[in-house]
């Protein structure tokens, strides 16, 4: 897969895309998809051996306070990519907190949900009314009940020597945290991603890959697809939110990670992805 090459051409493909066509994700992606190779790939097994001077990435998502029996691989860097509560509730912070004391990694790297009421000081006295009885909340104490991860919003960390993004956002859904309207808000949020990403994580897929509601709807951001192939360009995008999109897909460029550990009925047995990237010992040149 050259990189020249596949830049070229997905810089193609999205000058057709009109400013109105991003509004209709389901329209988008079947003029987009004519365009484009969506390929499944897998994950490492848990049982192999890592590479020689490899870091080794474990993935979860939409675990939904529903921790107690899972079942995580051992690596290097845990990511979770938000959900990982009901309604973000402080017992709730606290319980992932505990669990993610137990775990064995080295840094575990964590980002917010739509569930993750609290965390979304904008919306929350809105949430609050319609899903916790109106209760008050101190985000800030909220949030630093979260001692045992490095907790990403809108912001990088580099681990390992690997730069990694987390966000929360995703398009419009029923009302909940860090929702926005799709176009110009979302594109914003996304702006923000600087180039020289190894692994980006948000809580939302982008269009087309692990995107695909039991409905048929797709529920991905056709903006954040767009930033993904033409500028950003990370190795992985590690994402959850749509349960029955969990697995894995490739364009060529990027692998597309959907990590939900919860399925469509909110039990934790879709298993945490595993992936491995050579140790790297200087920046990508960009
Ligand atoms: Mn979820
Ligand atoms: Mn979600």
């Amino acid at each position: 897969m050259g990189a020249k090459k596949s830049k070229c051409s997905f810089d193609r493909i999205w000058k057709d895309v009109s400013p109105q066509l991003v509004q209709d994700p389901y329209t988008s992606w079947e003029q987009l998809s004519a365009k484009q190779k969506v390929r499944k790939v897998h994950g490492v097994s848990r049982n192999t051996a890592k590479a020689e001077g490899h870091t080794r990435f474990v993935c979860l998502s939409d675990t939904h306070s529903k921790t107690d029996r899972l079942d995580v691989p051992e690596g290097d860097v845990l990511l979770h990519s938000g959900d990982f509560s009901r309604m973000g509730r402080p017992d709730e912070v606290q319980k992932f907190n505990e669990f993610l004391g137990r775990l064995p990694h080295r840094y575990k790297i964590v980002i917010a949900g739509n569930h993750e009421l609290t965390f979304d000081v904008a919306s929350f006295e809105k949430t609050s009314f319609r899903f916790l009885g109106g209760k008050t909340c101190d985000s800030e104490a909220v949030r630093a009940l979260l001692t045992n991860c490095i907790y990403l919003q809108d912001e990088a960390t580099e681990v390992l020597g690997f730069k990694i993004y987390g966000s929360p956002w995703q398009p419009e859904f029923c009302d909940w945290a860090f929702n926005l309207p799709r176009g110009k808000a979302l594109q914003d949020k996304w702006a923000m991603i600087p180039n020289d990403i190894d692994i980006l994580m948000t809580h939302g897929p982008p269009i087309g890959h692990g995107d695909l509601c039991f409905s048929g709807d797709r529920a991905g951001c056709v903006d954040l697809l767009r930033e993904i192939q033409t500028r950003i360009k990370p190795k992985y995008h590690v994402f959850g939110h749509i349960h029955e999109g969990y697995g894995m897909t490739t364009d060529g460029q990027t692998v597309f990670v959907n990590a939900s550990t919860c399925s469509y009925q909110y039990t934790p047995t879709q298993p945490p992805i595993v992936f491995d990237l050579p140790g790297k010992r200087q920046q990508k040149a960009k």
